[in-house]
C-alpha cells in the first residue's frame, strides 16, 4: 500500500521507536518519584523539556506535555473559560480543527466568534484588524497550517496584531511541526502539537503556555506538570516525541523539504493537465510541501477513493475526524466552496518517506480510474 494519508497520522520512525525501546528498558522510573530509577525519569524528562523548548525558541517550564493536540487544544480553550468573564468572547478561526471548534462551541456557546478565511483559506486578516480596534477578544485562536488543504497561514501577522491589542495569541501547530521548521512558534503564547503526525508515536503532544503563567487544568488529581496536568507522565513516548522531533529539524536543516515541495508542485502540475475539471484547493496560497487538496473531475470522492484504495493508494476525503460523515467539510465551507464541489475532494498527503516515484505512481493510477470511470 502507498501512503498518502499522513496529515491523518504518519508511521512510526525508527529513530522514535529505538528511543521508546530505550527508554522502556532503561528509565523505567516514575518522574515524580524521589528515589534514583525516578530522578533518572525526571532527568529524561527534563531533557526532553529543554529540547522542545530549544527547537520552539521558549523556555522549559513552558512546556506542558499532554496526550496529544486534542487535549492541549481543550486546556487552552477550558482555560480561557474558566479565566474570562461571562461577557468576553474568543475568536478562533473558521477553518480550525473540530477539537478546537467543538471545545470553543461547549465552553463559550455564541461568545466563540468565528474569523473568516478568504476563498483561498487564509485567514481574512482585513477583518482581524478590521475588528480588533472595535472591540477586544480574551484569546485569538489560528492554526498554523490546515489539516485539509495544508494552507499555511499567515500567524506571524496574526501574533503581531495580537500583541499590539495584548490579546493572547494561540496557534495549533500540530500540522506545521516536523513539516516546516519549529524556530520561533514559541513566540505565540499558545502553541500545541502532536507527535505522531511527523514520525513519532500517538498518544502523546504538548503544550506551551506564556512564561510563568498559571494554567488552570483540565485534569485534575496529581501535581505534575508544575500542577498544570495531572497524571503520570509517559516518559518512554515523550523522548520518542522528541527524537523523531529532533529528526526532522535535521532533515529540515538539511532542506530535504525543499526537494519534497518539488515533486508534489510536478505532481499538481501534471495532475491538472491529465485530468480536464480537476482543480486544487488554496492553489495560490502557500501551503505545506506535502498536502495536495484535489477537486477531483467527475464522480464523488468515495467512489474514487475506493478505487485507489484497490489500487493500493491510501488517501482521504480530507480530515480523519469527519472521514465518513455526510455534511461537507467546515474548512471548504468557509472557503465558499458548494457543497456539491466539496464533495469532490479527495486529499493526498505525503511524508518524509514518500518519493518522487510514489507521486508518479499515484498520478498513473488517477488517469487509469479515470479512464475506467469514462469506458463505456
Ligand atoms: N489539530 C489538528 C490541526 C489536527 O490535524 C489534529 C488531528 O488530526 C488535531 C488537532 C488533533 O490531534 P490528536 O488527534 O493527536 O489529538
Amino acid at each position: 500500500m502507498t501512503y498518502f494519508d499522513h496529515n491523518a497520522t504518519a508511521p512510526v520512525m525508527r529513530e522514535a521507536r529505538d528511543a521508546w525501546l530505550a527508554a522502556t528498558e532503561h528509565v523505567p522510573g516514575n518522574p515524580s518519584s524521589p528515589h534514583q530509577p525516578g530522578l533518572r525519569a525526571g532527568a529524561a524528562l527534563r531533557e526532553a523539556r529543554e529540547k522542545l523548548a530549544h527547537f520552539l525558541g521558549c523556555n522549559a517550564e513552558d512546556i506542558i506535555w499532554t496526550s496529544g493536540a486534542t487535549e492541549a487544544n481543550n486546556t487552552v480553550i477550558h482555560h480561557f473559560a474558566k479565566a474570562l468573564d461571562a461577557q468576553t468572547e474568543i475568536w478562533i478561526s473558521a477553518i480550525e480543527h473540530p477539537c478546537v471548534h467543538e471545545s470553543a462551541k461547549h465552553y463559550f456557546g455564541k461568545r466563540a466568534r468565528l474569523i473568516p478565511v478568504t476563498h483561498d483559506g487564509v485567514a481574512d486578516l482585513d477583518w482581524l484588524t478590521a475588528e480588533m480596534a472595535d472591540r477586544r477578544p480574551g484569546l485569538v485562536g489560528v492554526m498554523a497550517a490546515n489539516n485539509e488543504t495544508g494552507v499555511m497561514q499567515p500567524w506571524r501577522e496574526i501574533q503581531a496584531i495580537c500583541r499590539s491589542y495584548e490579546v493572547p495569541f494561540f496557534m495549533d501547530a500540530v500540522q506545521w511541526l516536523g513539516k516546516m521548521p519549529a524556530r520561533e512558534l514559541g513566540q505565540c503564547e499558545f502553541v500545541s502539537g502532536a507527535a505522531h503526525k511527523f514520525g513519532g508515536p500517538r498518544g502523546v503532544g504538548f503544550l506551551k503556555i506564556p512564561h510563568k503563567a498559571k494554567i488552570i487544568p483540565l485534569l485534575v488529581g496529581g501535581k505534575q506538570e508544575a500542577g498544570h496536568r495531572a497524571g503520570t507522565e509517559n516518559v518512554p513516548i515523550i523522548l520518542a516525541m522528541m527524537a523523531a522531533l529532533e529528526a526532522r529539524e535535521k532533515q529540515m536543516g538539511r532542506g530535504e523539504h525543499v526537494l519534497r515541495g518539488v515533486w508534489r508542485e510536478n505532481f499538481e502540475k501534471g495532475f491538472l493537465k491529465d485530468l480536464p475539471g480537476a482543480a486544487i484547493v488554496g492553489r495560490s496560497a502557500p501551503r505545506l510541501w506535502n498536502t495536495v487538496a484535489a477537486l477531483m473531475p467527475g464522480g464523488g470522492q468515495w467512489r474514487w477513493l475506493s478505487k485507489l484504495d484497490k489500487a493500493g493508494y491510501a488517501v482521504s476525503t480530507g480530515s480523519a475526524c469527519t472521514t465518513g460523515k455526510e455534511e461537507p467539510s467546515h474548512v471548504l465551507a468557509a472557503m465558499h466552496i458548494k457543497p456539491a464541489d466539496a464533495h469532490r475532494v479527495l486529499r493526498f498527503s505525503s511524508g518524509w518517506e514518500t518519493t518522487e516515484n510514489d507521486w508518479d505512481s499515484l498520478a498513473k493510477a488517477l488517469l487509469n480510474i479515470q479512464e475506467e470511470f469514462q469506458a463505456p
